[in-house]
């Protein structure tokens, strides 16, 4: 009985977890992730997949919970390899699970979805989070987690700040985790969360696609794949928010560090020339955006996720940025290489 229900939940999650990756205003790319305890075993999202094929693909990998606990308890450098936890016999497609393993395994709730909520990470980025937070999700159990690495760093973070009956976290310049003990009181607690915390975008014009296209010339570089994404560089405070930094770790793993900003007369080749390199993606403010030729779709699902971030944001708020040795970390993470390597496989 036990496991027959447990098979009805892990496919009711797979459900839920295709409908979440569906939205770009909830998961981007191969980010978010959800997972469902049965018993001592973790099911949860492979490292690299994306969430929207939850259903056309077997995504979910079966993690050991009590040694991985232990060695997050530990402080055990093993914690941020999950995959030396995942129950091989089970694990057929031989997938590593989700760098933000620990996460789900730390919530002792059944069923936990991590998701990349831009209207959260608006929130997330602002130096006020927390007070801001404290407002729209008075009476919830939540808990603030402040920035930390993906991984052990991660893990340790919010043990430091979980509290018994705690079900909701918001992950400083990250996102949000929300946990149930059924996949449906998960998917009402989510949409009660983002509901509460939704924020409109600031109007932005059209995209100069005339003058995109002219500049675009034969420098290999094209538009992005969603027209949302100019967003980002034709609103002047979005074009200031992006121009300062990287604000989300996702960020700086499909897109490099910070955002490249074309200055005044500036076509690609001068602004290649400057940064030395041919970045992923170049904001010509007023403009539009244009992605190097052979960006891959996880960088231009991010460039879409800036748009709608930066838009959202409160254009008086202070902003905190990924310092240079957290953008540092993640550009030279062993996990996230991997990550980015089956992203570049096509995600
Ligand atoms: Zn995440």
């Amino acid at each position: 009985m036990a496991i027959n229900a447990d098979a009805q939940e892990l496919a009711a999650l797979r459900s839920l977890s295709a409908n979440i990756g569906r939205d770009p205003h909830l998961t981007q790319a191969a980010g978010g992730n959800t997972s469902l305890k049965a018993g001592d075993t973790l099911w949860i999202k492979a490292s690299g997949t994306w969430l929207k094929d939850a259903l056309a693909e077997d995504i979910m990998v079966p993690v050991a919970i009590p040694p991985l606990l232990r060695a997050v308890e530990q402080r055990d450098p093993a914690a941020d390899q999950p995959q030396g936890f995942a129950i091989e016999a089970l694990n057929i497609r031989k997938l590593r699970p989700s760098i933000e393993t620990t996460v789900h395994a730390l919530m002792p709730q059944r069923v936990v979805l991590h998701v990349h909520c831009v209207d959260t990470i608006s929130l997330a980025v602002q130096a006020d989070c927390e007070a801001q937070i404290a407002k729209r999700l008075d009476g919830l159990e939540w808990a603030y987690v402040p920035y930390r690495r993906p991984g052990l760093p991660l893990a340790q973070g919010i043990a430091e700040r979980l509290r018994p009956g705690v079900d909701v976290l918001i992950l400083a310049n990250h996102g949000l985790v929300v946990a149930a003990e059924t996949v449906a009181g998960a998917e009402a607690l989510l949409r009660r969360v983002t509901g509460l915390l939704a924020r409109p975008p600031r109007e932005v014009a059209e995209p100069n696609l005339v003058a995109l296209t002219a500049l675009i010339g034969h420098t290999g570089y094209r538009l992005p794949a969603d027209v949302k994404a100019h967003a980002a560089a034709i609103d002047p405070e979005s074009c200031r928010m992006a121009s300062g930094g990287s604000l989300y770790p996702d960020h700086v793993i499909f897109l490099g560090k910070g955002s490249v900003v074309a200055r005044s007369g500036e076509d690609v080749m001068r602004v290649t020339e400057r940064c030395g390199t041919a970045p992923a993606a170049i904001l010509f403010p007023g403009l539009g955006v244009l992605m190097r030729g052979d960006a891959s779709p996880g960088a231009d699902a991010m460039q879409r996720c800036l748009a709608d971030v930066t838009a959202r944001v409160d254009v008086a708020a202070k902003l905190n940025y990924l310092t240079a040795a957290e953008n540092d970390e993640l550009i030279n993470w062993d996990a996230e290489q991997y990550r980015q390597k089956l992203n570049a496989a096509g995600g």
